[in-house]
């Protein structure tokens, strides 16, 4: 059985998607493979051509497990075998994600058009909780939270990261933890201080800017100014003054002229 779990974000993403595809029926021969992820709710019609024998996309893992543990012969009415914790490539850092979904619709992203991520999915806290007890128990170092828009955890079901975060800190288990991308807008006071206060999360912040250039982040339609972001990370620098701050950026964007570019390299 071979599971490739495919990103659409980028042509790269899916030329890997598709070496993979082709490496699991090469290596295997007489394996099933089936296509989770992204690019089959995204790209429909690249994936009709492709050989794989069952095209699943994105969501419903409970019902994949059924479907496979069937393949394999256990009867669906049988013991279930439950998946607490999933082994990952990396033995010391466990990519934890809580939550799916985004609906910010930025010009140049494709996630919120694929079937299924449109909307904010959050993980229940108690199955967050019991996934990162587990990988902690068995020796994963860190827990990086991830998700496609991690600020939002918790949107659709009342609570926040914050909450999450100060329930996580108590698990004695784990040795530290990181917070993967986040927008500016959504690090909140409460977060700095969760950050400050805890010495199990990291001093580490990664805030997407994509832009220096108010014209371009409008372009991007994304929701904060490049005044914003430089106020905001002094904000949380006078706090946490050791604080490691990352970040992505894209240069080339259309409409992006030389003082459009040089605002951006300003600003970094
Ligand atoms: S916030 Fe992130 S995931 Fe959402 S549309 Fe923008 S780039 Fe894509």
């Amino acid at each position: 059985m071979v599971i490739v779990n495919t990103c659409a974000v980028t042509k790269n993403a899916i030329a890997k998607d598709k070496r993979m595809i082709g490496k699991g029926k090469l290596e295997n021969p007489n394996s099933k493979v089936i296509l989770m992820g992204c690019w089959p709710n995204a790209y429909e019609e690249q994936v009709q051509k492709m050989k794989v024998d069952l095209v699943w996309g994105v969501g419903k893992f409970g019902d994949l497990l059924t479907y496979i543990q069937g393949l394999l012969g256990y009867c669906s009415s049988g013991k279930q075998k439950r998946v607490d914790y999933v082994f990952q490539d990396d033995r010391f850092r466990y990519f934890l994600k809580i939550q799916d979904g985004c609906e910010h619709f930025c010009s140049y992203c494709i996630i919120p058009y694929t079937k299924a991520k449109g909307k904010i999915q959050s993980r229940k806290e108690e199955d967050i909780l019991k996934e990162a007890r587990g990988a902690g128990y068995v020796g994963y170092k860190e827990i990086i939270l991830s998700g496609i828009h991690l600020g939002l955890y918790g949107k659709d079901s009342n609570t926040n990261l914050v909450e999450l975060l100060k329930k996580m800190i108590h698990i004695s288990e784990l040795g530290r933890i990181r917070l993967s991308s986040i927008e500016i807008n959504e690090v909140s006071d409460e977060l700095i201080k969760i950050i400050s206060q805890s010495s199990k999360i990291c001093n580490h912040l990664h805030i997407p800017l994509q832009s220096g250039s108010n014209k371009i982040l409008k372009a991007m339609n994304r929701s904060y100014t490049a005044d914003y972001y430089q106020k905001r990370v002094g904000e949380i620098r006078s706090i946490i003054p050791d604080i490691a701050v990352s970040t992505d950026i894209m240069v080339g964007f259309p409409g992006e002229d030389i003082n459009a570019f040089l605002e951006t390299y300003n600003l970094i």
